[in-house]
């Protein structure tokens, strides 16, 4: 596993928290099955970008980063 020296920032709007999950999703509408979008979120947002995604009905898997 190779860290990222550059922390990646949460990606929720106005959020300036250092990211403590990754979410892969895709809008299987839009993007093909090898197509996956990568949003950063810290603690406190990635219930909140999770929830936005899969009340869409977007596949959606999470990651803690390291
Ligand atoms: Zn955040």
């Amino acid at each position: 596993m190779t860290s990222d020296p550059e922390a990646p920032i949460c990606s929720s709007r106005g959020c300036r928290n250092t990211a403590a999950w990754m979410l892969l999703w895709r809008n299987p509408r839009i993007h093909g099955s090898d197509r996956v979008k990568r949003w950063a979120a810290c603690d406190e947002h990635e219930p909140v970008l999770r929830e936005f995604l899969t009340a869409r009905g977007f596949p959606c898997e999470t990651q803690r980063l390291p």
